[in-house]
């Protein structure tokens, strides 16, 4: 079994809420989420951080990621969302499988995520 989460996730070691799944993209909910709805995408292969990931595969991330901002949106009827990587362990990534943070944002919710 790998060693690294996500990969558990994307081999169903780990259960996890699935949002959105296809052949090199996982979408699914955050466990400790910053607001509800907050949703993670995850290219399925191992890559640590975006530099990482082959052109494509990146390519591959963001059109999930541009498919899901408004869908995650509109199933907690939240008006915006904050979308971001967090880069290396000095920006705050802790799991080190790159992936995409999709935070539903509200009016007056406090400030950044
Ligand atoms: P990072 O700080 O690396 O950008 O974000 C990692 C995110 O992964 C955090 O928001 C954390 O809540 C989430 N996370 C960590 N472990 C798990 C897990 O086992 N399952 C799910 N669904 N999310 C996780
Ligand atoms: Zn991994």
């Amino acid at each position: 079994m790998s060693d690294c989460i996500f990969c558990q996730i994307v081999d169903g070691d780990i259960p996890s809420r699935t949002v959105y799944e296809d052949d090199a993209v996982l979408a699914f909910l955050d466990a400790n989420p910053l607001s509800p709805g907050h949703t993670l995408v995850i290219p399925k292969a191992h890559h640590e951080r975006l530099n990482d990931l082959p052109a494509g595969a990146a390519g591959e991330v963001m059109a999930a990621v541009h498919a899901l901002t408004p869908a995650v949106e509109a199933a907690v009827d939240a008006p915006a969302t904050t979308v971001a990587f967090n880069n290396g362990e000095a920006a705050g990534q802790e799991v080190p499988h790159v992936h995409a943070h999709i935070v539903p944002r509200f009016e007056d919710d406090g400030g950044r995520p």
